[in-house]
């Protein structure tokens, strides 16, 4: 069941990590459509920092995948927070309609049969296809939300609340749920839960907000003081300025049930002082995935007062996508964001502003209708 089926998507795309921040308009064959392949005509999309590590290949030590890919573009669109419309679907589709609003994250495809999947689990699916720069098993490379169109599997498009505004649902889809997923997990049956976040950029700053929702007391922890004032607004309850003030190492000792690191690098984390202040047998989960190069500083003494545990969390599943939407339409929250209509200057720009830190708290690419002609 095809609506103004395109043949060939449009995107923004580099072929060069040396020139990540100027991805340019480029047309291109879309993967081969399953039988539970939805097509979306995009209607907006976030921008996540885990693009700049992805366009720069910084996490890996291989040239860029769609460089060797066996089919496919041999340049790379980017681009995972995304919402739009249904415009084409597989025989085998039976959960949606054309038309209808989806917002689809940072996964694309898993097996949906392995115990993973069939858990709630199917970010960590072994068969897990990301919705850019990840390759499918017939070798073409996903490429993402930077796009006229997108496709993916049913299972990853989530249903949008009507009440939502798109803009705002975008973030929530990789960022928001990226957070949530670990917060819920890690906080569910304690009483009066305590949650610092580490980080107070795209994802740490929507964390504030689903912690907040969720019913903890939170901390916000940020490398200075200027986003002090946001954080409270955000919903934080205590903000730590972790370069200003000493005082916390002492003060916050044997406080949190979680301990939620945003930040996307390691440079100023004080780990040795931060286990510390988790209670006994709780744990500091790295959402942040920096630099390849970048490593913890960590003293396996600092575990041993409080038991404590270090670990890290991956996107969400379905089901929690799903909990994360109603939640934000319970409690009205949204993402701070920064729109930016798209085009080669518009994808530069908040390429180039995320890099140096200059956002408050997510760019959102919007008017891909006017720009696309879709
Ligand atoms: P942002 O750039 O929006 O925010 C990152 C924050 O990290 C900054 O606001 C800053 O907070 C803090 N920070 C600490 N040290 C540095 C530094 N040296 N340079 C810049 N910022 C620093 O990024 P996002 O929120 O979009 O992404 C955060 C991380 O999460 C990234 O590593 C990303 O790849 C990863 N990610 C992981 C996912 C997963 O599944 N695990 C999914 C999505 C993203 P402050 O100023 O308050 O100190
Ligand atoms: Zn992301």
């Amino acid at each position: 069941t095809t609506v103004n089926y395109p043949t060939e998507f449009k995107g923004f795309a580099i072929t060069d990590p040396n020139q990540w921040d100027h991805p340019k308009l480029t047309s291109y064959q879309p993967k081969h459509f399953g039988p539970h392949d939805i097509d979306i005509e995009i209607e907006c999309c976030g921008i996540c920092a885990s693009e700049l590590f992805s366009l720069k290949n910084d996490w890996s030590n291989d040239p860029l995948a769609c460089l060797s890919s066996k089919y496919g573009p041999k340049s790379q669109v980017v681009g995972h927070e995304i919402v739009g419309r249904i415009v084409a679907k597989g025989e085998k589709v039976t959960m949606y309609n054309i038309g209808q609003r989806v917002g689809l994250g940072a996964q694309a495809y898993s097996c949906l049969d392995c115990s993973r999947c069939k858990s709630s689990n199917e970010q960590y699916c072994p068969h897990a296809v990301g919705t850019y720069c990840s390759t499918y098993q017939d070798g073409y490379v996903s490429q993402g939300g930077y796009a006229s169109h997108v496709r993916a599997l049913d299972h990853f498009c989530f249903p949008v609340p009507e009440s939502l505004d798109s803009k705002h649902v975008g973030p929530l889809m990789c960022g928001g749920l990226t957070v949530f997923s670990p917060i819920k997990r890690n906080i569910e049956g304690i009483t009066n839960p305590r949650v610092a976040i580490i980080g107070i950029g795209g994802l740490g700053h929507m964390a504030i907000m689903i912690a907040n929702a969720l019913g903890a007391d939170v901390t916000a922890f940020s490398r200075g003081s200027s986003k002090k004032e946001d954080a409270m607004k955000m919903g934080a309850h205590h903000f730590v300025a972790t370069s200003e003030d000493n005082d916390w190492k002492n003060q916050y000792v044997d406080s949190f049930d979680l301990i939620l690191n945003c930040a996307s690098s390691t440079k100023a984390l004080q780990l040795n002082d931060l286990l510390p202040c988790l209670k006994v047998n709780r744990r500091f989960l790295s959402v942040g995935l920096p630099h390849k190069d970048e490593e913890f500083d960590l003293k396996p003494i600092q575990f041993f007062s409080n038991g404590c545990t270090i670990g890290s969390s991956k996107l969400g599943s379905r089901q929690e996508a799903i909990e994360l939407l109603s939640l934000a339409e319970k409690h009205g929250f949204k993402p701070w964001i920064q729109e930016i209509p798209i085009s080669e200057a518009g994808v530069h720009e908040g390429l180039t502003k995320l890099d140096r830190g200059d956002v408050k708290y997510r760019f959102v690419l919007t008017e891909f209708h006017k720009f696309f002609n879709t």
